[in-house]
């Protein structure tokens, strides 16, 4: 008989499986809170459940945790762990502690389709997209591998700081969750894997499973304008839009979905999503490419881009991590600074990212896992040279 995963359900799905079972929903709801709140890895352990509903669990049904390949601890604190997928496939899934939260970044494809030229995961190509299970066993696992680890290690008076000279993470007590922050960051564009993705976010959200608030859960996109639509209607988190380029020509090379989404399109979507999102403000992810999009003129488009479309926004600046393949070099500290200056300059509120976990590829777009290549993106990118743009608008093609 296949066993089915118990992580690919949301809450109401759940329910619809449990009434396969002959079960009432609270059932399924106690079900849910063993398996997200408490992290049972067996049925055994859920001792409020009829002994007759466990066994007979036990023989037609799973919490399918993913292999782990490897785990690595930064000298910063931050945790990335490889995860088999199978078939040859590996994904990517990193924790990084602060003092007052700590994000999980997860992956939601292995590799990625929309192929950005600036991102290692782009330039695997893509092999498929995750399960609401996979999504989610990223989630179920950190956190409850966490919990039980810091908690162990939690020794000093000072509950957010631990006794191996790391980094502390939030952990007030023992009901305290490790993870406060999810961000869909990871490995995937996560609007193209739609159907498994808001089921996970639900779970996320409901309050018998991680009771992540809307504000504490970040999809981000590099601009699939339909499905941002669809996800406004859906389940309205917080969004973050890779923006990379303040015009067309640029953007097209740089974010190649561009070419199907241009701006003025992606721009008025997240006008629109802004009457639904958690949030008054859209972040604007900006990888800075030395002598790409870093210049003065850069800047300016950018601050005439979103007051033309009148999108409140933050941007967040993100210092680029050079593969070879990419062709490309980071900005210099000097050029960042002055590029967030100008923004903030405008009453554009503008940050820059802190790189955490450079010692172990676990910062942005170093998510590379090892995706087997089944669009032979890598060689196709290999094949064109890598080309500075132009930065001035030019007439654009119509859209396919
Ligand atoms: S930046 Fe995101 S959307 Fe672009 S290739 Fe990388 S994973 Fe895909």
């Amino acid at each position: 008989m296949t066993m089915t995963n118990l992580l690919d359900f949301d809450l109401d799905g759940l329910a619809a499986y449990c009434e396969q079972l002959g079960e009432k929903r609270f059932r399924a709801t106690q079900l849910f809170r063993w398996i997200h709140q408490r992290g049972a890895r067996d049925f055994s352990q859920m001792t409020d459940l009829a002994k007759s509903l466990r066994d007979k669990l036990a023989t037609r049904a799973t919490m399918a945790a993913l292999p782990v390949i490897s785990e690595h601890t930064s000298a910063d604190g931050t945790v990335k762990w490889l995860f088999d997928v199978g078939d040859g496939n590996a994904i990517e899934t990193v924790f990084i502690p602060e003092d007052d939260r700590g994000t999980l970044c997860v992956s939601s494809q292995a590799g990625c389709a929309v192929g950005c030229r600036f991102c290692s995961t782009g330039h695997q190509g893509f092999s498929r997209n995750l399960s609401t299970g996979e999504i989610l066993a990223q989630l179920w696992w950190a956190e409850h591998t966490l919990r039980e680890r810091f908690r162990l290690q939690a020794v000093s008076a000072d509950p957010r700081s631990t006794d191996n000279g790391k980094p502390g993470i939030p952990l007030a007590g023992a009901a305290e969750r490790v993870i406060t922050n999810v961000v869909m960051m990871g490995m995937g564009e996560p609007l193209q894997n739609y159907r498994a993705l808001v089921p996970a976010l639900k779970v996320m959200l409901d309050d018998h499973g991680y009771g992540l608030s809307r504000r504490r859960v970040t999809v981000s996109t590099s601009g699939v304008v339909p499905m941002m639509e669809r996800l406004m209607q859906d389940c309205p988190v917080a969004m973050a839009v890779s923006l990379h380029a303040p015009n067309d020509p640029l953007r097209d090379h740089l974010v190649p979905l561009n070419k199907k989404y241009p701006l003025a399109e992606l721009l008025a979507t997240c006008k629109a999503y802004l009457a639904h999102a958690p949030r008054d403000f859209i972040t604007f992810e900006y990888c800075m490419l030395d002598g790409v999009n870093d210049q003065p003129e850069h800047a300016q488009q950018l601050i005439d881009l979103v007051r033309t479309h009148d999108v409140r926004c933050k941007f967040n600046l993100i210092p680029f991590n050079p593969f070879p393949a990419s062709g490309l070099t980071r900005s210099p500290h000097a050029v960042v600074q002055a590029f967030g200056r100008r923004l903030n300059e405008a009453g554009i509120v503008t940050t820059v990212r802190k790189t955490r976990g450079d010692d172990i590829d676990a910062a942005c777009g170093q998510l590379a896992g090892d995706v087997k290549d089944r669009t032979r993106a890598a060689s196709r990118m290999a094949e064109r040279r890598v080309v500075m743009m132009q930065t001035e608008p030019a007439p654009r093609a119509a859209r396919p």
